[in-house]
């Protein structure tokens, strides 16, 4: 099965060979695919998108109708957002925010902010936000056991810099309830505790989230009437094909809700809605054999496509043939063979697929790479050798 959807292939196939690497986004597939999320998701779950995953206005805008709103966690995200999507409620977090992202996103006026220490708590009621406030605390939780054993990224249920530890919350509690912080009030928690969780494992995390805020807040005397999951749903970098198991996540939500009347969950995944919709298009520049392996150097690089880099994997790709070979020498080639997939840049860090099989591959080739959509060209280093930018090209 190819990776690609035939619009795509034929759009790559059809790129001026100076356009290359060149970043492809599907918008219908994304539209297809956010609205199918938003249908296996009860009432009573709120779809935020992460913003960070890939802020590109045209796939924000894209998923506009889909999506309840979004989790930005930056002031420069939170501009962003306000030009590119105006008027959509605003989630803001971060671990790490400056007296002017406070000013600026209290002034822009938040959906829901996501406070992440008894300082900030402080900074915010010192602000005197008026109108009230919606807060969630994002508590780093006590998660027991294994859950989150093997995952790719751990944000929480371990020593982090996110967050609220559990013992902080009394006194965040505490303080919320006293006079000067009346202008905040208090919605709920927040826990995003990790990324790349099928949906059983997030949706068992889901239920421990949910029972231990509720109890806290009712422990506390403070009621709280919603409980932001985070993200973290799992994109399998091995199989292309493969989705989250966003109807069975939906159905086991709806279950939890039936445990929890009047409650309202929100959850703001990134990299599972906008992956699959993003491609990176290059071409072979080089085949070369090297103490007996094979190697294949493309246009481009891990400075325009980190993911692979950033998570040592391989990143799937499409060969696209071009028959065309205008010239008197030798054309370079691998045919049924191990081959590495590395970028122009002068490190060995820069391999976007290692040792992999393919049918045949020559100079001269495209390659499309998949799965680009999200936490690709935002996350890259490209200014790194100085080599050009890739272009961009929305496939409507
Ligand atoms: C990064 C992040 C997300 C999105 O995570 P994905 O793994 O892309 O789904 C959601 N919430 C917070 C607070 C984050 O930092």
């Amino acid at each position: 099965m190819s990776l690609a959807t035939p619009a795509v292939l034929e759009r790559a196939a059809a790129l001026p060979v100076d356009s290359l690497p060149a970043y492809l986004y599907d918008l219908t597939a994304l539209r297809v695919h956010a609205a199918a999320i938003r249908a296996a998701l009860p009432d009573r779950v709120e779809f935020h998108y992460a913003a960070k995953a890939n802020p590109d206005p045209a796939l924000l805008t894209a998923l506009r109708e889909c999506v309840d709103g979004y989790e930005v966690s930056s002031g420069g995200e939170l501009a962003h957002l306000r030009t590119a999507v105006p008027g959509a409620p605003l989630a803001f977090g971060g671990p790490g925010k400056t007296d002017e992202e406070l000013t600026t996103a209290l002034e822009a006026g938040v959906h829901r902010w996501h406070v992440e220490s008894v300082a900030e708590l402080h900074r915010l009621a010192a602000r005197r936000p008026r109108g009230g406030l919606d807060v969630l605390l994002r508590v780093n939780l006590p998660v027991t056991g294994d859950a989150l054993a093997g995952v790719p990224l751990a944000m929480g249920g371990r020593p982090t810099p996110f967050g609220l530890d559990p013992a902080d919350l009394d006194e965040c509690l505490r303080l919320l309830a006293t006079e000067p912080f009346a202008g905040l009030r208090l919605r709920g928690f927040h826990a995003h505790l990790a990324s790349g969780l099928d949906a059983p494992a997030l949706l068992a995390l889901a239920e421990r989230i949910t029972d231990w805020a509720v109890a806290r807040a009712a422990a506390a005397g403070s009621p709280i009437d919603e409980v932001n999951l985070g993200g973290g749903m799992a994109v399998d970098y091995t199989d292309p094909a493969a989705r989250f198991d966003w109807t069975g996540y939906g159905g086991g939500l709806a279950r939890l809700l039936g445990r929890h009347p009047g409650l309202r969950l929100r959850i703001e995944p990134g990299r599972a809605v906008t992956a699959y919709s993003g491609w990176y298009v290059t071409e072979v520049l080089e085949v070369k054999r090297s103490h007996g392996e094979a190697f294949a150097v493309v246009r481009g690089g891990t400075h325009h496509l980190r993911t692979p880099a950033a998570r040592g994997h391989d990143q799937p790709f499409t060969v696209l043939p071009v028959a065309d070979w205008p010239h008197p020498w030798p054309r370079g080639e691998v045919a049924g063979e191990r081959v590495s997939l590395c970028g122009q840049l002068c490190t060995p860090k820069d391999a976007l697929a290692r040792r992999v099989p393919v049918d045949r591959l020559r100079t001269g080739d495209r390659v499309v790479f998949g799965l680009a959509g999200a936490y690709a060209w935002n996350i890259s280093h490209t200014g790194f050798l100085m080599h050009r930018q890739p272009t961009f090209h929305l496939v409507p």
